[in-house]
C-alpha cells in the first residue's frame, strides 16, 4: 500500500521544519506523496516541489485559508492552485494584513498583563508567516508558560487572558478564489467547527452549492465513525475526500507525517480523487478563459 499526507505546514508559517526538510521526513516517513498546505502562504512550495523532484516524493501545491462563515471560524484548504495567480494574491495580501493587525492586538492585551513580547523579535521567530503559535512558542521561552499548549490554554485561545478574534473573512470569497486559481477548495478538520458534527451536513451542503469540492474526513482524533460519516457526506454530496496529519514538527507535539499513533494512514487513493477533481478544476479554468 501507498500512503499519503495532504496537510502539512512548514517554517514558512508555524512549522517548525523548512520546506526541504519536511519533504525529506515524509520520504523517511515512507509516504508517497504529500501536499505542503501553510497558512495562508504559498511561499514555501517551490523548494518542497524541488525537493519531492530530487527525492522522489509527490508534493501538490497546497495552502490553508483562515476564513470565517457566519460566525464560526472555518479552515480552507487549496490544492492545485497557481501560487502567483491574480485571483490569489490580493486575498493573500488580505490575510496577512488582518494576521499583522491581530497580532499587534494579542502582543497589546499581553502588556496590559505585565507581559512585553518585542514585535520584530517576534516577527524574526517565524521563517514567513506569523501566528500565535509563534507568539506561544515566545511565551514559553520567557517562562510565562510550561508549554506552547499551555500558553494557548492561559493567553491565546477562546477565553484565554490574551485572546482577540480573528477578523472575518468570508469563506465563499475563499472558495471563489481557489477555484479561480485553478485550485480545488476542501473544508479542514470540520470537527474543529462542530465536534458533534451535528451541525455539519448543513453547512457542507451550503458550502458545496458555492463550490466546495472536498471534506478533510481522515485527520488525528477523527474517530473512525466520524471519518465514516464525513466520507458519506462527501460521497452523498459528490465532494472528495481528503487526509492529513496537520503536521507542525515540534508546534504540535505528538503529531506525525503520514499519521503516526494519532490517526489510522491515509491510502493514496485519496491522492488520486483530488488529481482527478484537479482536473476537472484545470478544464473550468480554461473554458472560463475562452
Ligand atoms: P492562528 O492561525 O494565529 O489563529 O493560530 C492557529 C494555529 O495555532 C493553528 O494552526 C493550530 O495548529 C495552532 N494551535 C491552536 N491551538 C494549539 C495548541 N493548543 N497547541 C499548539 N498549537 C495550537
Ligand atoms: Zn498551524
Ligand atoms: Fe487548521
Ligand atoms: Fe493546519
Amino acid at each position: 500500500m501507498r500512503y499519503i499526507d495532504l496537510h502539512t505546514h512548514s517554517t514558512c508559517s508555524d512549522g517548525t521544519l523548512d520546506p526541504g526538510q519536511l519533504v525529506r521526513e515524509a520520504q523517511r516517513a515512507g509516504l508517497s506523496a504529500i501536499a505542503l498546505t501553510d497558512h495562508d502562504t504559498m511561499a514555501g512550495v517551490p523548494a518542497a516541489q524541488e525537493t519531492g523532484h530530487a527525492v522522489g516524493i509527490e508534493v501538490l501545491a497546497g495552502i490553508e485559508i483562515s476564513a470565517n462563515h457566519e460566525g464560526r471560524p472555518v479552515h480552507l484548504l487549496g490544492y492545485g492552485l497557481a501560487p502567483r495567480h491574480p485571483a490569489l494574491l490580493p486575498l493573500l495580501e488580505e490575510l496577512q494584513s488582518i494576521r499583522e493587525q491581530r497580532n499587534a492586538s494579542i502582543l497589546d492585551k499581553l502588556t496590559t498583563l505585565g507581559i512585553h513580547l518585542d514585535h520584530s523579535e517576534l516577527n524574526d521567530s517565524s521563517g514567513g508567516l506569523v501566528g500565535r503559535p509563534h507568539i506561544a512558542r515566545m511565551l514559553v521561552r520567557q517562562g510565562h508558560a510550561t508549554s506552547i499548549d499551555q500558553a494557548f490554554r492561559k493567553y491565546l485561545r477562546k477565553n484565554g487572558r490574551a485572546y482577540v478574534a480573528a477578523a472575518k473573512f468570508p469563506v465563499i470569497d475563499t472558495i471563489r478564489a481557489i477555484r479561480s486559481a485553478g485550485g480545488v477548495a476542501v473544508l479542514a478538520h470540520p470537527t474543529s467547527i462542530d465536534q458533534t458534527l451535528a451541525t455539519i451536513p448543513t453547512l457542507v451542503r451550503n458550502l458545496a452549492a458555492h463550490g466546495l469540492d472536498g471534506l478533510e474526513a481522515f485527520y488525528p482524533g477523527h474517530s473512525s465513525k466520524t471519518c465514516r460519516k464525513l466520507c458519506e457526506l462527501a460521497t452523498q454530496l459528490g465532494l472528495i475526500i481528503t487526509g492529513g496529519s496537520d503536521f507542525h514538527g515540534a508546534m504540535k507535539p505528538g503529531i506525525y507525517l503520514g499519521g503516526g499513533p494519532a490517526m489510522p494512514p491515509i491510502p493514496y487513493c485519496l491522492a488520486e480523487g483530488l488529481q482527478a477533481r484537479l482536473r476537472l478544476a484545470a478544464d473550468r479554468v480554461k473554458s472560463l478563459e475562452k
